[in-house]
């Protein structure tokens, strides 16, 4: 059945699979493709797109023609429906769902188990954790969403009584209306995107989306060591918690173990933990209970725990050299990741800060730090700013320009009683690269063309 027009907003990954899922599907009368930014319509992606047929509209002026033609809009992740210029779209009552409530409402009467996870740091790990956990033991599995793979591009491969492991972000929650999972999970809460949400409130708002339609057959689990999690109440779902300290919660840890008390008790031991990090341990209580009550057994989680590889540029460890370690934590982009992964070593610490600020509170870091780090390297557009906010700390902070720099100078801090390099910057990397990855990348790269020098020299 061919359906009214569709808007695409966004010409980024998350758009491009839905305009190659809109035009293979042939669903709709008519799509529209609208971004902000004035695009080359002499690209040949975008010229391909036109001989299909699709309709690209820009700025100003593309408000307008959506205004007057599409029925539906659809939202890349990274377009905030909610900013001033879309108010004439929701004035004139045109729905607006995101690319996840879209891609739901394909496979909303398959037999699929959700399993969606939110929060503001661990959401990658997390979901990588439980998927590797399912696939192991033989289950059929899905991973999609916010972790480079959009939902919409799994539509048509996931099967009738299989599992979808969906990472959602809030700006992917912001406007959902019947997406419902099984099993939903929210890590934890702390202060990031305050650049877009303004607030705290409406960034929780738009996490707690996640469990907007469960019902009490379906499963919340959250975090009872946060502070805002463990105040929020909900009946409408059964809810299940975990902590790393309080014996009451349903999964807790007890010396290298977590025991898990729903119905009956569970005893799974960490002994086979791969990952470093207190922040590691919370994500990974939180994936053991997710599976738990998927129905996993107590055997089959202690084994392949094991076998798990933490993702790129998450404490990833990046080389040694004479007792210097050299920990790649790019991924730490806000405040509160940085604190966890600076609190995660023993040893001495250097610690690399800065990028782009994302209205960050650096004064939370200045405590932390005095206690942890030995020295800390400020780079970046967020180093003056950093460099202001401390006061305890702003004796042992120095600012550099480059990694080259801040491996060097980390060693011959840290080389006579050995000790970690990190870089957890606490920031966005969008001032001098392309994205985490491309950071972490180049530090790894600075890392081993030290190591290398080094060696050499002998
Ligand atoms: P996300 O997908 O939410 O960004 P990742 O799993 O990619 O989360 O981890 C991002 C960074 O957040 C890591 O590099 C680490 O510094 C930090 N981190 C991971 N898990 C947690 C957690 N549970 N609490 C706080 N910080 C965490």
């Amino acid at each position: 059945m061919v359906k009214n027009s569709i808007a695409v907003f966004g010409l980024g990954k998350t758009g491009r699979a839905l305009l190659n899922f809109l035009l293979k599907k042939n669903d709709f009368s008519k799509i529209y493709l609208y971004n902000d930014e004035v695009l080359e319509t002499s690209n040949n992606e975008i010229l391909n797109y036109i001989s299909l047929g699709v309709e690209f509209c820009f700025g100003k002026e593309g408000i307008l023609q959506i205004v007057e033609s599409a029925d539906l809009i659809v939202l890349s992740p990274g377009v905030n429906a909610r900013s001033k210029r879309f108010d004439i779209i929701r004035d004139k009552g045109i729905r607006i769902i995101s690319e996840i409530e879209f891609a739901y409402s394909y496979i909303r009467n398959k037999n699929i188990k959700i399993i969606a996870l939110t929060g503001t740091n661990g959401k990658s790990t997390t979901v990588s954790l439980i998927y590797h956990f399912l696939h192991k033991s033989g289950l059929d599995v899905v991973l999609a969403g916010n972790i480079g793979n959009p939902f919409i591009t799994e539509v048509e491969n996931i099967k009738n009584d299989s599992f979808l492991v969906l990472e959602l972000s809030s700006y992917q929650l912001e406007d959902i209306e019947d997406f419902k999972p099984y099993i939903s999970l929210i890590l934890n809460i702390t202060p990031d995107h305050l650049d877009r949400y303004g607030n705290m409130d409406a960034y929780l708002e738009a996490k707690l989306n996640i469990i907007k339609n469960q019902e009490k057959s379906d499963y919340f689990v959250h975090n009872e060591d946060d502070e805002i999690l463990n105040k929020i109440v909900i009946n409408n779902v059964t809810k299940t918690n975990f902590s790393l300290i309080k014996k009451s919660a349903n999964s807790f840890l007890l010396d290298k173990n977590v025991i898990f008390k729903l119905n009956d008790e569970k005893i799974i031991s960490l002994k086979n933990n791969p990952l470093k990090g207190i922040h590691n341990l919370e994500n990974i209580i939180a994936a053991i209970t997710a599976v738990l009550i998927v129905g996993l057994s107590a055997e089959e989680i202690e084994k392949n725990l094991g076998s798990f590889k933490g993702l790129q540029h998450r404490m990833e460890f990046a080389g040694s050299y004479n007792g210097v370690e050299f920990i790649n934590d790019s991924k730490a982009t806000n405040i509160d990741s940085a604190i966890k992964s600076s609190m995660s070593f023993d040893e001495d610490m250097v610690i690399i800060l800065g990028g782009k600020d994302k209205d960050g509170d650096f004064r939370l870091l200045d405590n932390v730090l005095y206690k942890q780090a030995k020295a800390i390297l400020l780079i970046g557009d967020a180093q003056e700013k950093i460099w202001s906010q401390f006061e305890q700390c702003r004796e042992k902070s120095q600012k550099i320009n480059s990694f080259d720099e801040a491996v060097s100078i980390g060693y011959e801090i840290l080389k006579d009683d050995g000790g970690v390099l990190l870089l957890a910057p606490a920031c966005a990397s969008f001032d001098m690269f392309d994205n985490f990855e491309d950071r972490g990348n180049k530090f790894k790269l600075s890392v081993e063309k030290f190591i290398n020098k080094m060696s050499e020299n002998g």
